[in-house]
């Protein structure tokens, strides 16, 4: 058995009257993320995480932000293009493990949505998905609710190469 691990992170600024989507879900907030796309932090970390455990480079490189054919896209789309990039040299995902850092507004009660709505998009079992989230304790751009982001690490498995 081979075992892979990826690491992702994505950052966008915060602006008022935008949408605040993480994990596929909308959350109420005063602020929402000024991005090319939904702005997606999880997802977009997520993407980059397996991306680069199958060392396929990143969701830049893949869906390059100056391509009208990706602009507005939801971030569902590139996490499940790099899903299907994973299906194909049969690997799985044990587990994944994130962090978000956003002061405010606050992201626990809307965990356990975002774990079943990963695990939903990527097809998995909602036990392999965490997510964890904290502040910034006021410190630095995210501190001062300028700006989100999220660190993934995933684990992968290939069980027969054939
Ligand atoms: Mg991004």
């Amino acid at each position: 058995m081979e075992v892979r691990v990826g690491l992702g992170f994505d950052i966008h600024r915060l602006e008022e009257g935008k949408k605040l989507v993480i994990g596929g879900v909308e959350i109420p907030s005063e602020k929402g993320f000024v991005a090319h796309s939904d702005g997606d932090i999880l997802f977009h970390a997520l993407t980059d995480a397996i991306l680069g455990a199958l060392g396929y480079g990143d969701i830049g490189e893949l869906f390059p932000d100056n391509d009208p054919n990706y602009k507005n896209l939801p971030s569902e789309f590139f996490l499940k293009e790099a899903k299907k990039i994973l299906d194909d040299k049969k690997y799985k995902i044990v587990n994944i493990d994130s962090v978000i850092i956003i002061e405010k507004p606050k992201i626990m009660p809307y965990r356990q949505r975002i774990i079943e709505n990963t695990a939903k998009v990527l097809g998995i079992e909602k036990e392999r998905v965490f997510v964890k989230a904290k502040t910034n304790e006021k410190l630095d751009s995210i501190g001062k609710q300028e700006a989100a982001a999220c660190y993934v690490v995933i684990l992968l498995k290939q069980e027969d190469k054939e």
